[in-house]
């Protein structure tokens, strides 16, 4: 095994570099015993999020980082959930706010062909600043950041879509700073999703398995993927969902890398499976397309140069293994 470059030594069977991924090795210091607060201190720093968009400022060339405020920032007069992410690097305790009910003067629009709303929204009270898609940014930020990123807005979309005992019916309410929501008419407690989803790299010897899903902007296709099921491994979906959507049958399957996908509850569990039949048979509800791809054809991909198949997303974990995959990383 060649020296790895970022973590040195042996990696315990996860492929090398597993933590360069987009959301990944943010080493976020999540000071779980500093959770109780429901409110931030006068010293802690908070993130403002509005419907999902983070506040960004733009840095040199691409970059941009986080926006921080004070806790008594006009900005955030109108929150309406906060939640604890964790410790800065210089022991700052950090806070997200959800300040989703501030209304923008004149919203701009984002584009109807894109994944997401590209548009950057402003907003008076942070001057400077750009609340913008997440999906936009996470490329852009440092992994610190973008780790604080992922959590805040995982943790506000929970928030926002359960605020409801899910045992009694009755409206429950944040506690630990966050990361509990408790009913007071039943007792129950209720903690922050994250749901599974399998997505899989499978090669049949030198070609890779690409998919794409009914309604994807034209030329778009990815890794195969999907939600791991109650009572179900992690490698039982992996050869579950190939089979159902492209008729594929999958012998040995390992895993490689993971990422938070916080859209709105992902974690994405990034595998390999070597195919044990190569006949495609779709279902045309799951995939319009599926077909074996070669690595000569995947550099052209890549490069995009394919006149057919679009590189991948960026900042996404299909992209991530398929460059992995060519460049012989994934061992
Ligand atoms: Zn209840």
């Amino acid at each position: 095994m060649a020296a790895c470059p970022h973590k040195g030594g042996e990696t315990g069977g996860q492929m090398r570099l597993a933590e360069t991924v987009t959301f990944g090795g943010g080493g976020l210091n999540r000071a779980h015993d500093r959770r109780g607060p429901d409110r931030p201190g006068a010293d802690d720093r908070v993130l403002p999020l509005w419907k999902g968009k983070v506040a960004t400022l733009a840095e040199a060339g691409d970059r941009h980082r986080l926006l921080r405020v004070a806790p008594d920032d006009p900005a955030l007069a109108l929150a309406v959930e906060w939640v604890f992410l964790g410790l800065a690097d210089d022991g700052t305790a950090l806070w997200a706010a959800d300040i989703s009910p501030w209304a923008p003067p004149a919203e701009a629009t984002g584009s109807p062909a894109g994944f997401f709303d590209a548009a950057a929204v402003r907003h008076h009270g942070l001057p400077g600043a750009a609340l913008v898609e997440l999906r936009w940014a996470m490329t852009r930020l440092t992994a610190h950041d973008a780790e604080l990123a992922a959590t805040a807005r995982a943790l506000l979309g929970w928030h926002q879509t359960h605020r409801f005992c899910a045992c009694c019916g009755a409206p429950s309410a944040a506690a630990k700073s966050g990361w509990q929501r408790d009913c007071a008419a039943c007792g129950a407690h209720h903690f922050p999703r994250t749901d599974p989803v399998v997505i899989m790299l499978i090669t049949d010897g030198e070609e890779v398995l690409l998919g794409r899903s009914p309604g994807w902007p034209p030329g778009m296709y990815s890794l195969l993927a999907g939600f791991v099921e109650p009572g179900e491994t992690v490698e039982g979906a992996v050869r579950r969902e190939v089979w159902e959507e492209a008729g594929v049958r999958v012998a040995e399957v390992s895993y490689l890398a993971s990422q938070p996908w916080p859209f709105p509850a992902s974690l994405m569990l990034g595998c390999r499976g070597r195919a044990a039949s190569r006949t495609i048979r779709l279902d045309p509800a799951e995939l319009e397309d599926a077909l074996w791809v070669s690595r000569a054809r995947l550099l052209t991909i890549l490069a995009g140069q394919d006149s057919a198949i679009l590189p991948p997303r960026q900042g996404a974990i299909a992209g991530f293994l398929l460059h992995n995959w060519l460049a012989d990383r994934l061992d």
